[in-house]
């Protein structure tokens, strides 16, 4: 069998896959420094250079089937077409609780009505972001980075939702994040060491969707994106919460903003290569 470019591990058909991915190199409506559309590439290559055994939740990559459907070309300047691209090419994977690789945060958006329409009130968004991407419009345009998690919270509900390690917005989406029902770490929120007993309390029996915004990480450890604030988490931080969503129904997750020209040093690719492999440990594992 072939060997693909995650895990150097052969490439499994969609139908008997412990795991999917699926790569959005898509970065059309950045509003700082663009590069996004190189993310699923970075990921993917820095998956070679790590361990396929992860201590932290003692599951091993080499014993997952792995169905990787590849990038989605997608039109730079038309993001309405990009956006339904994106859902209409989700939607035959979403079965295999599909990892995606951004891209921009905006390619969210297409994947989370996919599962709405699926689950409906039993969904449940989980944001790991620097920023709120509450704002009603970025420039005049409803559909950008910076409002997907607005777009999101107008369909599913904000108690459907949480944020976690949010340190940057305006004054107006604080004063909706300041009444966020489930807000942990950054500035305002609850402690991120309650997050493990929110997962075990409040997200039982929810299907969960799970939006990986890398800037979330402190730029210390990962320079490499887009949108750069000070005063992120570590990953040390990050490992109580990936380890208490192993109990949860995760039925999608993506990683986005990873725009690997802006470190040469490659620690942001190997950051987010790491949290490829927990993510497809946790989904893809049978406990
Ligand atoms: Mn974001
Ligand atoms: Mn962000």
């Amino acid at each position: 069998m072939p060997l693909t470019g995650v895990f150097f591990r052969p490439q499994s058909s969609i139908e008997t896959a412990d795991a999917a991915l699926i790569g959005l190199p898509w970065d059309g409506t950045v509003s700082n420094r663009p590069g996004a559309r190189f993310g699923p590439e970075a990921i993917r290559s820095a998956t070679l250079g790590i361990e396929d055994y992860s201590p932290y939740l003692d599951r091993d990559i080499a014993h997952l089937k792995i169905h990787d459907a590849g990038d989605i070309e997608l039109p730079f300047g038309d993001t309405s077409a990009a956006l339904d691209m994106i859902r209409r090419e989700y939607a035959a994977l979403v079965k295999s609780r599909p990892v995606a690789l951004g891209g921009e945060h905006l390619v969210s958006w297409p994947m989370v009505q996919e599962m709405y329409e699926r689950y409906g009130k039993d969904l449940f968004v989980i944001q790991f972001d620097a920023h709120t991407d509450l704002r009603e419009q970025y420039l005049g345009v409803e559909l950008s980075h910076a409002t997907v998690m607005k777009l999101i919270t107008d369909l599913v509900g904000v108690e459907n939702t949480a944020a976690v390690g949010i340190r940057s917005g305006t004054s107006e989406e604080w004063n909706i994040l300041r009444r966020h029902p489930h807000y942990f770490g950054g500035i305002a929120g609850k402690p991120l060491e309650t997050f493990p007993a929110f997962a075990a309390d409040t997200l039982r029996g929810k299907k969960i969707y799970l939006t990986v915004d890398l800037d979330i990480f402190d730029p210390g450890i990962m320079p490499g994106t887009g949108t750069p604030e000070p005063g992120g988490i570590t990953f040390r931080e990050f490992i109580p919460i990936l380890r208490s969503l192993i109990k949860t129904d995760i039925v999608g997750a993506d990683i986005v903003e990873l725009a690997p020209a802006y470190d040469h040093s490659g620690i942001s690719q190997a950051l987010a290569g790491t949290i490829l492999r927990e993510l497809l440990l946790i989904i893809g594992s049978k406990s």
